[in-house]
């Protein structure tokens, strides 16, 4: 395979802007590079959605690669070194925003796929450039394969070049108390919410939870805070609502993770509400994407037939990964964790390369990433098998 075919790939990509529900240019530039290159079957869907197809000569299964198209911004404030938007190269890194997370996956995903030997394989080679998954994990993907319907995903997410068979979810958890107005000048007559809240705060912070081998602990972390009236001027906020992350271990559902807070002894009596936040997103095409923002967690057994055929195929390309796990939420909380459709991650670089000034991906991982890819796909695809 051409080695620099996905470096100056990852180039153009990395020089095209693509934040979340922005990623319309990005999305043409990789329509453009699978038609050019081989694909048997290109197609942009309702959410805009890239959709590449590799045909095998033979009829068999169907593997889907994906990678999401949306970045995170600029933070404000933030001084790069690099221009993020530059695909620089120095001393072996591609630098630039998405260069991690993850155009580079996306590049060599493409490029590993258009040069696989279709005599070879058997089945289908399908790679989705996706989007929105920065701001809803899993949300555009469904619509991928709701379409294509495939047998086994890989998710190119950064893993150190390591095989991931398992990932932490998370569900975003509104809390709302519930108190009574009155003039601040005499307190005594209202029901503060925020005092509420600041109950309901301790009992959570105090819940144990649990930790698993493969995927670390779950977590429960406070994000934000509001009351109501806001700004409060001379009255006493008759509602206050705070928002948790919590991270999410295997088989944890929305009624596991609320009925532990609605249980908590310290908080019968005290008025209040638990629920799963809703989000609604607009893609580029318009469309709207509206979730409930819990992520399940998910896992393969290590003696799973794909896993053990992807490392088999990993090794053959010269790599030698190790079985580990995704700390964060991907694509995968969707396509194994709700659709339970078999899914590995794969991918260059690390989770602290992701969302950082001066993001920067190693161009020696990149190569290594896609010949990974392709043995990946002779290993589950391959005739010889
Ligand atoms: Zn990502």
């Amino acid at each position: 395979m051409d080695k620099q075919a996905p470096i100056e790939f990852t180039q153009r990509l990395v020089r095209q802007q693509s934040f979340s529900g922005e990623e319309g240019p990005l999305t043409q530039i990789v329509v453009d590079e699978m038609e050019a290159i081989g694909f048997d079957k290109v197609w942009v869907d309702e959410n805009g959605s890239a959709i590449g197809v590799i045909e095998g000569t033979k009829p068999g299964k169907t593997i889907l690669f994906d990678a999401h198209t949306d970045t995170v911004g600029i933070a404000p404030g933030s001084v790069w070194t690099k221009d993020p938007f530059g695909g620089e190269i120095i001393d072996g890194y591609l630098y630039g925003r998405g260069s991690a997370d993850m155009k580079g996956a996306l590049a060599a995903m493409i490029h590993a796929a258009a040069n696989v030997d279709k005599s070879e394989i058997s089945g289908k080679v399908i790679v989705s450039a996706s989007v929105l998954e920065e701001v809803y994990e899993g949300g555009a993907l469904k619509t991928v394969m709701d379409a294509v319907n495939p047998d086994y995903v890989v998710i190119g997410e950064s893993s150190n070049l390591n095989l991931v068979h398992g990932g932490r979810g998370r569900a975003e958890i509104q809390i709302e108390t519930i108190g009574k107005p009155s003039h601040s000048s005499s307190p005594q007559q209202g029901v503060n919410a925020v005092h509420l809240m600041m109950k309901v705060i301790e009992a959570v912070e105090n819940i144990e939870l649990d930790e698993h081998p493969l995927l670390g602990p779950a977590i429960f972390a406070l994000t934000d805070i509001i009351s109501e009236p806001y700004p409060g001027y001379s009255v006493i906020p008759s509602r206050c609502k705070a928002t948790y992350d919590r991270r999410l271990l295997p088989n944890e559902t929305a009624d596991d993770v609320l009925g532990a807070i609605q249980a908590l002894p310290e908080l019968q009596g005290i008025p209040f509400k638990a629920v799963i936040s809703q989000g609604e997103h607009k893609s580029y095409t318009g469309t709207v994407l509206t979730c409930t923002k819990l992520f399940p967690a998910w896992k393969l057994e290590t003696d799973h037939p794909f896993v053990q055929t992807a490392l088999k195929g990993l090794r053959e390309s010269g790599l030698n990964p190790q079985l580990t796990a995704y700390r964060f939420c991907t694509n995968a909380a969707y396509s194994v964790g709700t659709a339970e459709i078999p899914t590995i991650g794969f991918g260059p670089g690390v989770e602290a390369d992701a969302h950082v000034v001066d993001e920067r991906l190693s161009l020696d991982e990149l190569e290594k990433v896609a010949s990974g890819y392709r043995g990946i796909i002779r290993a589950v695809l391959g005739n010889n098998n």
